[in-house]
Protein backbone atom coordinates (compact mmCIF):
# COMPACT_ATOMS: atom_id res chain seq x y z
CA UNK A 1 0.00 0.00 0.00
CA UNK A 2 1.03 3.84 -1.26
CA UNK A 3 -0.37 5.31 1.94
CA UNK A 4 2.34 2.52 4.61
CA UNK A 5 5.34 3.67 2.59
CA UNK A 6 4.28 7.73 4.07
CA UNK A 7 4.49 6.46 7.61
CA UNK A 8 7.67 8.24 8.88
CA UNK A 9 10.56 6.79 11.29
CA UNK A 10 10.42 7.31 14.74
CA UNK A 11 13.37 9.11 14.58
CA UNK A 12 12.94 11.57 12.03
CA UNK A 13 9.34 12.28 13.15
CA UNK A 14 10.77 12.98 16.82
CA UNK A 15 13.84 14.85 16.11
CA UNK A 16 11.80 17.40 14.33
CA UNK A 17 12.10 21.12 16.04
CA UNK A 18 9.13 20.46 16.99
CA UNK A 19 9.85 18.77 19.89
CA UNK A 20 12.67 20.84 20.88
CA UNK A 21 13.24 20.60 24.24
CA UNK A 22 11.60 17.63 25.07
CA UNK A 23 13.29 14.29 25.97
CA UNK A 24 14.06 12.04 22.90
CA UNK A 25 13.22 8.54 24.30
CA UNK A 26 10.26 9.58 25.76
CA UNK A 27 8.94 10.58 22.91
CA UNK A 28 9.78 7.58 20.83
CA UNK A 29 8.01 5.51 23.24
CA UNK A 30 4.99 7.54 22.50
CA UNK A 31 5.64 7.80 18.69
CA UNK A 32 6.27 4.32 18.43
CA UNK A 33 2.58 3.58 19.77
CA UNK A 34 1.03 6.24 17.95
CA UNK A 35 2.33 4.78 14.67
CA UNK A 36 1.60 1.62 15.28
CA UNK A 37 -2.50 2.92 15.61
CA UNK A 38 -2.06 4.56 12.65
CA UNK A 39 -0.47 1.74 10.44
CA UNK A 40 -3.79 -0.78 12.12
CA UNK A 41 -6.03 2.77 11.04
CA UNK A 42 -4.44 2.51 7.80
CA UNK A 43 -5.18 -1.42 7.23
CA UNK A 44 -8.67 -1.01 8.72
CA UNK A 45 -8.92 1.81 5.68
CA UNK A 46 -10.78 4.15 8.17
CA UNK A 47 -7.36 6.81 7.49
CA UNK A 48 -7.06 7.49 3.66
CA UNK A 49 -4.57 10.27 4.48
CA UNK A 50 -1.32 11.00 6.57
CA UNK A 51 -1.30 14.05 7.85
CA UNK A 52 2.14 14.96 9.80
CA UNK A 53 1.01 18.20 12.10
CA UNK A 54 -2.00 15.82 13.50
CA UNK A 55 0.68 13.44 14.32
CA UNK A 56 3.20 15.48 15.67
CA UNK A 57 0.06 17.05 18.26
CA UNK A 58 -1.15 13.91 18.97
CA UNK A 59 2.64 12.99 20.83
CA UNK A 60 3.02 15.92 21.99
CA UNK A 61 -0.08 16.11 24.00
CA UNK A 62 0.39 12.65 25.37
CA UNK A 63 3.55 13.96 26.61
CA UNK A 64 2.34 16.42 28.47
CA UNK A 65 -0.19 14.24 30.23
CA UNK A 66 1.93 12.06 30.99
CA UNK A 67 4.27 14.50 32.56
CA UNK A 68 0.94 16.31 34.55
CA UNK A 69 0.49 15.20 37.86
CA UNK A 70 -1.77 12.78 38.76
CA UNK A 71 -2.60 14.67 42.39
CA UNK A 72 -3.21 18.05 42.21
CA UNK A 73 -3.68 20.11 44.58
CA UNK A 74 -7.48 21.40 45.06
CA UNK A 75 -9.65 24.53 46.66
CA UNK A 76 -11.62 22.84 49.05
CA UNK A 77 -15.08 25.13 49.01
CA UNK A 78 -17.29 22.86 50.74
CA UNK A 79 -17.00 23.31 54.82
CA UNK A 80 -16.03 20.47 55.85
CA UNK A 81 -12.34 20.37 57.03
CA UNK A 82 -11.72 16.69 57.44
CA UNK A 83 -13.16 15.70 53.97
CA UNK A 84 -12.09 12.09 53.50
CA UNK A 85 -11.89 12.31 49.65
CA UNK A 86 -9.63 15.48 49.23
CA UNK A 87 -6.68 14.62 52.04
CA UNK A 88 -8.30 14.67 55.84
CA UNK A 89 -6.17 16.92 57.75
CA UNK A 90 -3.56 19.12 56.32
CA UNK A 91 0.00 19.79 57.28
CA UNK A 92 1.28 23.40 57.18
CA UNK A 93 3.82 24.54 55.56
CA UNK A 94 5.76 25.19 58.59
CA UNK A 95 5.76 21.77 59.64
CA UNK A 96 6.54 20.64 56.27
CA UNK A 97 9.33 22.48 56.15
CA UNK A 98 11.33 21.71 59.84
CA UNK A 99 10.75 17.97 59.04
CA UNK A 100 11.92 18.13 55.71
CA UNK A 101 14.95 18.44 57.93
CA UNK A 102 14.98 14.66 58.35
CA UNK A 103 13.01 14.05 55.01
CA UNK A 104 15.60 15.10 53.20
CA UNK A 105 18.43 13.69 54.64
CA UNK A 106 20.12 10.83 56.62
CA UNK A 107 18.42 10.73 59.74
CA UNK A 108 19.51 8.68 63.22
CA UNK A 109 15.79 6.99 61.94
CA UNK A 110 17.18 3.38 64.04
CA UNK A 111 20.68 4.55 64.76
CA UNK A 112 21.61 5.59 69.05
CA UNK A 113 23.79 8.62 68.20
CA UNK A 114 25.06 8.23 71.60
CA UNK A 115 26.33 4.64 71.69
CA UNK A 116 26.86 4.49 68.10
CA UNK A 117 24.96 1.23 67.54
CA UNK A 118 21.21 0.26 66.21
CA UNK A 119 18.32 2.61 67.42
CA UNK A 120 15.02 2.19 67.41
CA UNK A 121 12.53 4.05 65.32
CA UNK A 122 9.41 4.05 67.58
CA UNK A 123 10.95 5.39 69.93
CA UNK A 124 11.17 9.26 68.18
CA UNK A 125 7.45 10.35 68.79
CA UNK A 126 7.33 8.83 72.25
CA UNK A 127 8.60 10.87 74.52
CA UNK A 128 6.31 13.90 73.14
CA UNK A 129 3.30 11.77 73.05
CA UNK A 130 4.24 10.75 76.38
CA UNK A 131 4.35 14.30 77.57
CA UNK A 132 1.23 15.43 75.55
CA UNK A 133 -1.13 12.48 76.87
CA UNK A 134 0.66 11.37 80.40
CA UNK A 135 0.54 8.16 78.92
CA UNK A 136 3.01 4.83 79.61
CA UNK A 137 3.65 3.86 76.47
CA UNK A 138 3.19 4.42 72.70
CA UNK A 139 3.10 2.89 69.61
CA UNK A 140 2.46 4.61 66.02
CA UNK A 141 1.62 2.35 63.05
CA UNK A 142 0.26 3.09 59.53
CA UNK A 143 -3.40 3.71 60.11
CA UNK A 144 -6.16 3.38 62.77
CA UNK A 145 -7.49 0.42 60.53
CA UNK A 146 -3.75 -1.34 61.23
CA UNK A 147 -3.63 -0.46 64.25
CA UNK A 148 -6.98 -2.31 65.35
CA UNK A 149 -5.83 -5.29 63.33
CA UNK A 150 -2.74 -5.36 65.45
CA UNK A 151 -3.99 -5.13 68.67
CA UNK A 152 -6.45 -7.88 68.04
CA UNK A 153 -4.27 -10.32 66.57
CA UNK A 154 -2.18 -9.81 69.42
CA UNK A 155 -4.13 -10.45 71.94
CA UNK A 156 -7.38 -12.19 71.00
CA UNK A 157 -5.98 -14.73 68.17
CA UNK A 158 -8.45 -17.52 68.24
CA UNK A 159 -10.05 -16.03 71.58
CA UNK A 160 -13.34 -13.88 71.91
CA UNK A 161 -13.57 -9.98 72.01
CA UNK A 162 -16.76 -9.11 73.58
CA UNK A 163 -18.47 -6.12 71.23
CA UNK A 164 -21.57 -4.39 71.76
CA UNK A 165 -24.00 -4.75 68.41
CA UNK A 166 -24.69 -1.04 68.75
CA UNK A 167 -20.38 -0.85 68.14
CA UNK A 168 -19.96 -3.18 65.03
CA UNK A 169 -19.62 -0.01 62.49
CA UNK A 170 -18.41 0.43 58.84
CA UNK A 171 -15.87 3.03 58.27
CA UNK A 172 -16.03 3.34 54.51
CA UNK A 173 -13.78 2.34 52.42
CA UNK A 174 -14.29 -1.21 53.09
CA UNK A 175 -13.19 -0.88 56.68
CA UNK A 176 -15.95 -3.18 58.95
CA UNK A 177 -15.16 -4.40 62.50
CA UNK A 178 -16.36 -7.87 62.27
CA UNK A 179 -14.78 -8.17 58.98
CA UNK A 180 -11.47 -7.17 60.55
CA UNK A 181 -12.47 -9.18 63.55
CA UNK A 182 -12.10 -12.13 60.94
CA UNK A 183 -9.12 -11.48 59.45
CA UNK A 184 -7.11 -10.95 62.28
CA UNK A 185 -8.07 -14.10 64.20
CA UNK A 186 -9.87 -12.67 66.88
CA UNK A 187 -13.63 -14.39 67.49
CA UNK A 188 -16.44 -11.86 67.45
CA UNK A 189 -18.09 -12.11 70.76
CA UNK A 190 -21.48 -9.81 69.62
CA UNK A 191 -24.09 -8.58 72.60
CA UNK A 192 -26.85 -6.32 73.40
CA UNK A 193 -29.11 -4.96 70.53
CA UNK A 194 -28.38 -2.51 67.67
CA UNK A 195 -30.14 0.39 69.97
CA UNK A 196 -29.09 -1.03 73.59
CA UNK A 197 -26.51 -2.73 75.36
CA UNK A 198 -25.83 -2.75 79.46
CA UNK A 199 -23.20 -3.74 80.89
CA UNK A 200 -24.97 -7.22 82.14
CA UNK A 201 -24.79 -7.81 78.22
CA UNK A 202 -21.01 -7.75 78.57
CA UNK A 203 -20.84 -9.56 82.02
CA UNK A 204 -22.71 -12.13 80.65
CA UNK A 205 -20.31 -12.61 77.60
CA UNK A 206 -17.40 -13.32 79.54
CA UNK A 207 -16.21 -16.92 79.72
CA UNK A 208 -12.86 -19.01 79.22
CA UNK A 209 -12.15 -18.16 76.14
CA UNK A 210 -12.58 -14.42 76.33
CA UNK A 211 -9.98 -12.33 75.97
CA UNK A 212 -11.03 -8.62 75.53
CA UNK A 213 -13.77 -5.82 76.19
CA UNK A 214 -14.23 -3.47 73.37
CA UNK A 215 -15.92 -0.56 72.70
CA UNK A 216 -15.64 1.09 69.09
CA UNK A 217 -16.61 4.54 68.71
CA UNK A 218 -19.76 4.83 66.25
CA UNK A 219 -17.84 7.36 64.42
CA UNK A 220 -20.07 8.51 61.53
CA UNK A 221 -23.95 8.21 62.93
CA UNK A 222 -25.50 8.32 65.87
CA UNK A 223 -27.92 6.05 67.66
CA UNK A 224 -31.31 8.52 68.93
CA UNK A 225 -34.23 7.77 71.10
CA UNK A 226 -35.01 4.85 73.08
CA UNK A 227 -31.17 3.85 73.61
CA UNK A 228 -28.36 3.29 75.58
CA UNK A 229 -24.59 2.08 75.45
CA UNK A 230 -22.04 1.59 78.03
CA UNK A 231 -19.29 3.92 78.89
CA UNK A 232 -15.71 2.79 78.54
CA UNK A 233 -14.83 3.84 82.08
CA UNK A 234 -17.49 0.93 82.89
CA UNK A 235 -16.48 -1.08 80.42
CA UNK A 236 -12.60 -1.06 81.69
CA UNK A 237 -13.36 -1.64 85.45
CA UNK A 238 -15.39 -4.88 84.41
CA UNK A 239 -12.30 -6.17 82.29
CA UNK A 240 -10.21 -5.42 85.43
CA UNK A 241 -12.48 -7.55 87.51
CA UNK A 242 -12.30 -10.31 85.14
CA UNK A 243 -8.26 -10.24 83.87
CA UNK A 244 -9.36 -9.00 80.63
CA UNK A 245 -7.93 -6.30 78.23
CA UNK A 246 -9.53 -3.10 77.46
CA UNK A 247 -9.29 -1.67 74.62
CA UNK A 248 -11.17 1.44 72.81
CA UNK A 249 -11.09 1.74 69.13
CA UNK A 250 -11.80 5.66 69.56
CA UNK A 251 -11.35 6.34 65.98
CA UNK A 252 -10.75 10.20 66.11
CA UNK A 253 -9.16 11.48 69.14
CA UNK A 254 -8.28 15.16 70.03
CA UNK A 255 -5.92 17.23 72.47
CA UNK A 256 -7.50 20.76 72.90
CA UNK A 257 -11.23 20.98 73.80
CA UNK A 258 -13.32 22.00 70.58
CA UNK A 259 -15.06 25.28 69.72
CA UNK A 260 -18.71 25.72 69.20
CA UNK A 261 -19.85 23.00 72.51
CA UNK A 262 -18.44 20.41 69.62
CA UNK A 263 -16.86 18.81 72.56
CA UNK A 264 -20.18 17.78 74.48
CA UNK A 265 -20.84 14.11 74.44
CA UNK A 266 -17.08 13.26 73.28
CA UNK A 267 -14.76 13.35 75.32
CA UNK A 268 -10.95 14.42 75.13
CA UNK A 269 -8.24 12.39 75.49
CA UNK A 270 -6.62 13.61 78.61
CA UNK A 271 -10.29 12.44 80.02
CA UNK A 272 -10.20 9.11 78.59
CA UNK A 273 -6.78 8.24 79.47
CA UNK A 274 -7.35 9.33 83.15
CA UNK A 275 -8.42 6.26 84.03
CA UNK A 276 -5.67 4.22 82.58
CA UNK A 277 -6.85 2.08 80.25
CA UNK A 278 -5.25 -1.06 78.95
CA UNK A 279 -5.03 0.07 75.24
CA UNK A 280 -6.75 3.12 72.98
CA UNK A 281 -6.49 3.40 69.63
CA UNK A 282 -7.13 6.62 67.40
CA UNK A 283 -6.10 8.31 63.67
CA UNK A 284 -3.39 10.66 63.25
CA UNK A 285 -5.22 12.62 60.52
CA UNK A 286 -8.74 12.83 61.95
CA UNK A 287 -9.55 15.80 64.97
CA UNK A 288 -5.90 15.08 65.83
CA UNK A 289 -4.86 16.66 62.59
CA UNK A 290 -1.51 15.47 61.81
CA UNK A 291 -0.18 12.87 59.41
CA UNK A 292 -2.15 9.10 58.33
CA UNK A 293 -0.95 7.17 61.31
CA UNK A 294 -2.51 5.08 63.68
CA UNK A 295 -1.70 6.10 67.48
CA UNK A 296 -2.11 3.08 70.24
CA UNK A 297 -1.52 4.66 73.31
CA UNK A 298 -1.41 2.74 76.82
CA UNK A 299 0.17 0.33 79.25
CA UNK A 300 3.66 -0.63 78.85
CA UNK A 301 3.56 -4.50 78.91
CA UNK A 302 0.41 -4.52 76.21
CA UNK A 303 2.36 -1.83 74.14
CA UNK A 304 5.86 -4.21 74.58
CA UNK A 305 3.50 -7.46 73.83
CA UNK A 306 2.66 -5.32 70.56
CA UNK A 307 6.03 -4.36 69.50
CA UNK A 308 7.04 -8.48 69.41
CA UNK A 309 4.25 -8.90 67.06
CA UNK A 310 5.76 -9.57 63.31
CA UNK A 311 2.98 -7.89 61.90
CA UNK A 312 4.77 -4.75 63.40
CA UNK A 313 6.83 -4.76 60.10
CA UNK A 314 4.18 -4.51 57.88
CA UNK A 315 2.52 -1.83 59.73
CA UNK A 316 5.39 0.32 60.02
CA UNK A 317 5.66 4.18 59.60
CA UNK A 318 7.88 5.47 57.93
CA UNK A 319 10.36 8.75 58.65
CA UNK A 320 8.05 11.27 57.06
CA UNK A 321 5.31 9.93 58.89
CA UNK A 322 7.47 9.98 62.18
CA UNK A 323 8.88 13.54 61.09
CA UNK A 324 5.73 15.17 60.45
CA UNK A 325 4.18 13.33 63.43
CA UNK A 326 6.88 14.70 65.98
CA UNK A 327 6.76 18.48 64.53
CA UNK A 328 2.34 18.69 64.87
CA UNK A 329 3.62 16.94 68.64
CA UNK A 330 5.92 19.64 69.09
CA UNK A 331 3.29 22.56 68.15
CA UNK A 332 0.49 20.98 70.39
CA UNK A 333 3.31 20.73 73.23
CA UNK A 334 3.41 24.67 72.90
CA UNK A 335 0.09 25.27 72.18
CA UNK A 336 1.29 26.36 69.01
CA UNK A 337 -2.56 25.65 67.11
CA UNK A 338 -1.57 28.30 63.93
CA UNK A 339 0.93 25.83 63.07
CA UNK A 340 -1.88 22.99 62.56
CA UNK A 341 -4.68 23.64 59.91
CA UNK A 342 -7.06 21.51 60.97
CA UNK A 343 -7.25 23.42 64.27
CA UNK A 344 -7.37 27.04 62.86
CA UNK A 345 -9.88 26.18 60.53
CA UNK A 346 -12.07 24.79 63.13
CA UNK A 347 -11.43 27.41 65.49
CA UNK A 348 -11.88 30.50 63.15
CA UNK A 349 -14.59 32.66 64.01
CA UNK A 350 -17.44 33.01 61.93
CA UNK A 351 -17.07 36.73 62.66
CA UNK A 352 -13.23 36.72 60.93
CA UNK A 353 -14.56 34.51 58.24
CA UNK A 354 -17.31 36.87 57.46
CA UNK A 355 -15.01 39.78 56.75
CA UNK A 356 -12.53 37.22 54.63
CA UNK A 357 -15.94 36.67 52.82
CA UNK A 358 -16.98 40.25 52.18
CA UNK A 359 -13.49 41.18 51.50
CA UNK A 360 -13.22 38.43 48.67
CA UNK A 361 -17.21 39.85 47.49
CA UNK A 362 -15.95 43.54 47.33
CA UNK A 363 -13.05 42.66 44.97
CA UNK A 364 -14.89 41.05 42.83
CA UNK A 365 -16.32 43.08 39.56
CA UNK A 366 -19.90 41.24 39.96
CA UNK A 367 -23.08 41.76 41.76
CA UNK A 368 -23.69 38.12 41.38
CA UNK A 369 -22.78 36.74 44.57
CA UNK A 370 -23.76 36.99 48.02
CA UNK A 371 -22.28 36.34 51.60
CA UNK A 372 -24.41 34.23 53.60
CA UNK A 373 -24.14 31.85 56.74
CA UNK A 374 -24.14 28.42 56.27
CA UNK A 375 -23.60 25.38 58.65
CA UNK A 376 -20.94 22.87 58.28
CA UNK A 377 -19.86 19.79 59.53
CA UNK A 378 -16.12 18.34 60.85
CA UNK A 379 -16.21 15.27 58.11
CA UNK A 380 -13.82 12.24 58.09
CA UNK A 381 -16.41 10.28 60.11
CA UNK A 382 -15.81 12.21 63.12
CA UNK A 383 -18.37 14.48 65.83
CA UNK A 384 -21.48 12.93 63.81
CA UNK A 385 -24.60 15.19 63.46
CA UNK A 386 -22.82 17.89 65.03
CA UNK A 387 -23.21 20.91 63.36
CA UNK A 388 -21.23 24.48 63.72
CA UNK A 389 -21.86 27.94 61.81
CA UNK A 390 -19.83 29.20 59.16
CA UNK A 391 -20.13 31.35 56.22
CA UNK A 392 -20.20 30.97 52.80
CA UNK A 393 -20.26 33.18 49.29
CA UNK A 394 -23.43 32.14 47.10
CA UNK A 395 -22.66 32.66 43.84
CA UNK A 396 -25.99 33.05 42.15
CA UNK A 397 -26.91 31.12 38.47
CA UNK A 398 -27.35 27.55 38.05
CA UNK A 399 -26.17 25.16 40.73
CA UNK A 400 -25.10 22.75 38.91
CA UNK A 401 -23.81 23.97 36.18
CA UNK A 402 -21.92 26.43 38.46
CA UNK A 403 -20.73 23.27 40.28
CA UNK A 404 -19.16 21.65 37.71
CA UNK A 405 -17.70 24.55 36.03
CA UNK A 406 -15.91 25.34 39.46
CA UNK A 407 -14.99 21.74 39.65
CA UNK A 408 -13.51 21.55 36.27
CA UNK A 409 -10.91 24.25 37.63
CA UNK A 410 -10.09 22.79 40.99
CA UNK A 411 -12.55 24.52 43.47
CA UNK A 412 -15.12 22.21 45.22
CA UNK A 413 -18.14 23.66 46.42
CA UNK A 414 -21.61 22.45 47.56
CA UNK A 415 -25.09 23.02 47.07
CA UNK A 416 -27.33 23.87 48.73
CA UNK A 417 -31.09 24.45 48.28
CA UNK A 418 -30.78 24.78 44.24
CA UNK A 419 -27.65 27.28 45.45
CA UNK A 420 -24.15 26.98 44.92
CA UNK A 421 -21.97 27.69 47.53
CA UNK A 422 -18.27 28.49 48.44
CA UNK A 423 -17.74 28.07 51.95
CA UNK A 424 -15.02 29.96 53.40
CA UNK A 425 -13.99 28.08 56.34
CA UNK A 426 -12.41 25.45 54.15
CA UNK A 427 -10.67 28.13 51.86
CA UNK A 428 -6.69 28.43 52.69
CA UNK A 429 -6.12 32.39 52.76
CA UNK A 430 -3.50 31.44 50.86
CA UNK A 431 -6.03 30.30 47.87
CA UNK A 432 -7.86 33.08 48.19
CA UNK A 433 -6.49 35.09 45.28
CA UNK A 434 -6.62 31.81 43.34
CA UNK A 435 -10.24 31.66 43.81
CA UNK A 436 -11.27 35.00 43.07
CA UNK A 437 -9.42 34.56 40.00
CA UNK A 438 -11.80 31.58 39.22
CA UNK A 439 -14.69 33.04 40.21
CA UNK A 440 -14.40 36.34 37.79
CA UNK A 441 -13.20 33.68 34.98
CA UNK A 442 -16.33 31.74 35.77
CA UNK A 443 -19.02 34.13 36.45
CA UNK A 444 -18.59 37.05 33.90
C1 LIG B 1 -11.63 6.11 61.21
C2 LIG B 1 -11.77 4.95 62.05
C3 LIG B 1 -10.97 3.81 61.84
C4 LIG B 1 -9.97 3.75 60.72
O1 LIG B 1 -8.95 4.67 60.91
P1 LIG B 1 -7.94 5.03 59.71
O2 LIG B 1 -6.92 5.91 60.35
O3 LIG B 1 -8.77 5.70 58.68
O4 LIG B 1 -7.37 3.75 59.24
C5 LIG B 1 -11.13 2.74 62.67
N1 LIG B 1 -12.03 2.76 63.67
C6 LIG B 1 -12.83 3.83 63.91
C7 LIG B 1 -13.81 3.78 65.03
C8 LIG B 1 -12.70 4.96 63.11
O5 LIG B 1 -13.49 6.02 63.33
Amino acid sequence: MELLKQIPQVDKLTSDDFFIGLNQSMLNKIARDKIEILREDILSGSVKKIDIYVLKEAIKIKYEQLLSSSLKPLINATGVILHTNMGRSLISKEILEKASKVICNYSNLEYNQDKGCRGERYEHVSKHLKTLLDVEDVLVVNNNAAAVFLILNTFAKEQEVVVSRGELVEIGGSFRIPDVMRQSAAVLHEVGATNKTKLQDYKNAINENSAMLMKVHQSNFTIEGFSEDVDFEDIQRLALQHGLLDYYDLGSGYVAPLPYNLSNNELPLAEILKKSPSLISFSGDKLFASVQAGIIVGKKEFIDALKKNQLLRMLRVDKITLSILEETLKAYLEEKYDLIPTLKMLFSDTEALRQRAQKMQSSLKIEACEVIESITVMGGGTLPNREFPSIALHIKGKASSLERDFRKKGVIGRIEEDRFLLDIRTVLEDNEVELLEIINEIVK
